[in-house]
């Protein structure tokens, strides 16, 4: 293989830029051709496509977002789409691709790898919810900026003796609340993988009420639904008031940290060895601080599971 190709698809995570950089970096260590595609899918079908050299990719370790920027596209998601991508790839002479993203990126990756284009996938998401390893690059950024948030939260619910509801992200996984909950010593966390915890919740409220508590924040994962909707069923159901605050966006940008980085750089030159020792539709991963790598098919069909250990001692813990 003389010419691989990398790209970031789906929604932008700190550490992007720091696994380009380590493909890039560690492609051009080999002696290979390396091409960086832009918008993700996108970018390969229009033929976006561009040959990066060292200098390419000097001074963005350490930055948000991704330089070679990234897309939805739902064309990629049909033959039609993956064939057009296939001839541009042709045309560059690009033998293999990297893709930076979440599992629908990853879907993409396993259609290219079995029309017989070889992809490796590098898990990159603030969600966490990637199987087959234990973090994916941008969670713990993401991490950091939720418990920062909330940080500052907790000062004004202490000073005005109110009950917050933060909402985070995560999609259908609760990894962000969890850890988040537990970092910031949250007095509650509602996950989708426990849904049915909110008469707890509430119990715990008032249990807190009785002891003379005056403030609590609650840490609820988008998958579960609407901070504003939890808002009025307490209300309803325990004639609560609680103050809601969705944190958004902020929690995918900003310079990724250390740990980020560091995972960012050991996945993204993991890749190229891959793809460079012939393997394809694969997805790199770390586990228990290994490099590891799992077949596409099986990183899709399973589910990420989140460590319950953590969520019981979070429990334990805000008694
Ligand atoms: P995030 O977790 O941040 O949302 P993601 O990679 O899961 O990232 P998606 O929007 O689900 O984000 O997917 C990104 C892109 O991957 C899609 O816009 C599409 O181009 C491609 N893709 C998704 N599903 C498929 C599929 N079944 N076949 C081919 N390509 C796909």
């Amino acid at each position: 293989m003389n010419k691989i190709g990398v790209l970031t698809s789906g929604g932008d995570a700190p550490g992007m830029n720091a696994a380009i950089r380590a493909v890039v970096r560690k492609a051009i260590y080999h002696q290979i051709d390396i091409y960086g595609i832009k918008n993700g899918f996108q970018g390969l079908i229009d033929g976006n496509i561009e040959k990066m050299d060292i200098g390419s990719v000097g001074d963005i370790i350490q930055r948000g977002g991704t330089i070679l920027r990234s897309a939805r596209c739902q064309e990629f998601e049909t033959d039609d789409g993956q064939n057009k991508g296939i001839e541009q790839m042709k045309k560059h002479g690009i033998e293999g691709l990297i893709v930076i993203g979440g599992d629908g990126s990853f879907r993409g990756a396993q259609k290219l790898t079995e029309k017989g284009y070889p992809c490796i996938g590098i898990p990159g998401t603030i969600d966490n919810d990637i199987a087959g390893t234990d973090f994916t690059v941008g969670f713990d950024t993401a991490l950091n900026t939720v418990i920062e948030a909330i940080d500052k939260i907790r000062d004004t619910a202490s000073s005005h003796e109110r009950t917050f509801i933060i909402e985070v992200m995560g999609r259908d996984a609760g990894d962000l609340a969890l850890w988040a909950g537990l970092a910031d010593g949250a007095e509650s966390i509602l996950i989708p993988e426990k849904k049915d915890e909110l008469q707890e919740v509430i119990n715990r409220l008032r249990r807190g009420q009785e002891r003379g508590k005056k403030h609590s924040i609650i840490i609820l994962a988008e998958g579960v639904g609407s901070a504003f909707d939890y808002a009025e069923k307490i209300k309803e159901s325990a004639d609560l008031e609680t103050r809601v605050t969705v944190l958004g966006h902020i929690q995918r940008g900003g310079s990724p940290t250390a740990s980020d980085r560091v995972l960012a750089s050991r996945l993204g030159a993991q890749a190229v060895d891959l793809l460079l020792s012939g393997e394809a539709g694969r997805i790199a991963g770390i586990q228990n601080n290994r490099l590891v790598h799992h077949d596409i098919s099986e990183v899709l069909a399973e589910k990420h599971m989140i460590d319950m250990e953590m969520y019981q001692l979070s429990k334990e813990l805000s008694i």
